[in-house]
């Protein structure tokens, strides 16, 4: 290698090794000492960039593009879908009377009591709240927005207001959660009821369709069928798809007990997330291929 070259290969690493940390540390070159080649290295990792690391990550959802947001809300089956849950009864009846469905004269008591389980004696108001607030926790993680009559016992609702009360919320599908009770104590198991009549008499028999096979699945319940008939005031004076689930019998001891069991309560509660999710993506699929 000739002096010349010599020079210039030696120039230019001396200008490289002066720039370098010139560059990384946003000072100037004049009167900089010429730094040891591992000084040139980062030093630890996290200490030599700290700005540059808190720059990348992002503080807050705030800063996480929409499109992402989107992406994430659209994952869960239930999102943009509205149900309403009527926990039947309450502590108090109101035997007030009040029409059975719009236009009759036939009138029945606003709202009773219930029935209580055989063996636990724990009255249906309590039961229906138990697995309806369950419902509205499993139906909240799946993404619905959940609309409820009641959350507490003490409180005055008629079965027709329940109706109004969902009709002007304009949900997707009411369910009213029930307990059944009869003379013949060895009867248990899961029926739905809807309406026979009425404008939403059809979806409503549709959405049964859909929940009640999933429902027994899940809990293991007999399935006693989808009964429809217009005797309920709920059903009658419903505007959306609505549904009355008999959960079972609490005339039956062992039924009452399974129904007054958390376990057992969280299965009723999985079983009609599930077989709502089921019949919405029944719902949206027909109405995409037509
Ligand atoms: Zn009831």
């Amino acid at each position: 290698m000739s002096e010349l070259k010599r020079f210039v290969v030696l120039a230019l690493a001396l200008a490289l090794l002066m720039t370098a940390p010139a560059l990384a540390e946003g000072l100037t070159v004049e009167g900089a000492a010429l730094p040891a080649p591992e000084e040139l290295l980062p030093q630890g990792g996290d200490a030599s960039m700290p700005e540059a690391v808190e720059t990348i990550a992002p503080d807050d959802g705030d800063t996480v593009p929409s499109v992402v947001l989107k992406l994430v809300e659209e994952k869960l089956p239930l999102t943009g879908v509205k149900i309403g849950i009527d926990p039947g009864h309450q502590a108090h009846g109101n035997n007030e009377k009040e029409t059975v469905a719009p236009g009759s004269n036939e009138k029945k008591a606003k709202v009773t009591s219930g029935t209580s389980g055989a063996a636990t004696g724990i009255a249906e108001y309590v039961t229906n709240l138990e697995i309806s607030l369950k419902l509205r926790d499993a139906l909240v993680s799946q993404g619905a927005e959940v609309y409820m009559t009641r959350e507490t016992h003490d409180v005055d609702i008629s079965n027709q207001e329940r109706a109004k009360l969902m009709n002007g919320y304009g949900v997707d599908l009411v369910l009213r959660i029930h307990c059944d009770g009869a003379e013949n104590k060895s009867k248990h198991g899961i029926a739905l009821y809807c309406s026979r009549s009425n404008a939403i008499a059809e979806e409503s028999y549709r959405a049964a369709e859909a929940i009640l096979p999933v429902l027994c699945e899940t809990t293991g319940a007999q399935n006693n069928g989808i009964v429809s008939n217009d005797n309920y005031t709920g059903q009658n004076w419903s505007e959306v798809p609505c549904l009355m689930v008999e959960c079972g019998f609490l005339s039956n001891a062992d039924e009452d007990r399974l129904l007054n069991d958390e376990d057992y309560q969280w299965k009723l509660a999985a079983g009609l997330t599930n077989g709502i999710i089921a019949y919405i993506q029944q719902r949206d699929g027909v109405q995409g291929n037509e």
